[in-house]
């Protein structure tokens, strides 16, 4: 879990990443206070920067009024999505600017999540996160890096606030998707990196990656059992689907094979992902085979 909030020591809150994001944080939180394909740039008639508008907000924590860039939905071009249903569209990757994030105090959520906090969270937050928060400079637009600091910083306020199993699992689903971005958005040249370090950097990528969907397979199967459908903003079957895919990837062919089995006896599946769901379980059946 070490690396998934780790970067956020360049704002101040260093220590976040030894937290595990699933356990109560308060403990751990005192003992820190003791010691192109992503873009396709070919073919590229808009700027990143044209997909998006300063939208206004007024933070719930602190009550700083900000703007924060964020998506044309109109100008988006939808085209297609991965297995896991990451979605992909033309010219821009939408999914970089769905952190708000206030400035001010360092307060950050999902956009749909941002609003719905409760007065004894904001406490939580304002003491968790405000207090040790370290300005970092905005931006008009955002390349990966940023865009994945923000998410960090989303998760650590999730974990301070005591959200729920599902915000948290949801976060770090994104941020798969992120890294997975950053390597396409990398090799398609629009991403900056070390270039003395391509595998290097490609290495972390997958590790961080793998960690992310690691996190966020244990929390959606957490929040399966003591959360109500729909779970942020998906229903079980899409949960279950993507909780499938995503084992799959990662390996994890005991909770892979279970939620297949689970999804295929099930009414209602869509024939893409029942069509998908055949696939990796001949794809399973074969391994066990081996
Ligand atoms: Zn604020």
């Amino acid at each position: 879990m070490a690396g998934i909030l780790s970067g956020l020591d360049k704002i101040g809150l260093g220590g976040m990443g030894s937290l595990s994001i699933y356990d109560d944080p308060e403990e751990k939180v005192r003992e820190e206070e003791k010691n192109p394909e992503a873009s396709a740039p070919e073919i590229k008639k808009m700027e990143e920067k044209d997909f998006l508008f300063p939208k206004s907000h007024t933070c719930p924590v602190c009550y700083a009024e900000f703007k924060t860039p964020t998506i044309r939905v109109n100008k988006l071009k939808p085209r297609g999505a991965d297995s896991d249903l990451r979605p992909r569209f033309d010219g821009i990757d939408p999914l970089k600017y769905d952190v708000v994030m206030c400035h001010e105090c360092g307060y950050a959520a999902l956009g749909n999540y941002f609003e719905k906090i409760t007065p004894p969270q904001a406490k939580l937050i304002k003491e968790g996160i405000s207090k040790r928060y370290r300005k970092v400079p905005e931006s008009d637009t955002f390349s990966y890096d940023q865009a994945f600091m923000r998410y960090q910083l989303a998760l650590g306020n999730t974990v301070v606030k005591r959200g729920k199993t599902s915000e948290k699992a949801y976060l770090c689903l994104k941020m798969a998707w992120i890294m997975r971005g950053k390597r396409e958005a990398i090799d398609a040249g629009t991403e900056d990196y070390d270039h003395d370090n391509y595998l290097g950097v490609m290495q972390e990528i997958e590790q961080t990656g793998k960690e992310l969907l690691s996190n966020a397979i244990e929390g959606f199967v957490a929040a399966r059992q003591n959360e109500t459908f729909p779970m942020c903003g998906m229903d079980r079957n899409t949960i279950d689907y993507i909780i499938a895919v995503e084992a799959m990837k990662i390996e994890n062919y005991a909770v892979a094979s279970q939620t297949i089995d689970s999804l295929l006896a099930r009414a209602g599946l869509s024939k893409a992902m029942k069509d998908k769901c055949k696939e990796m379980k001949t794809h399973l059946e074969h391994k066990v085979e081996l």
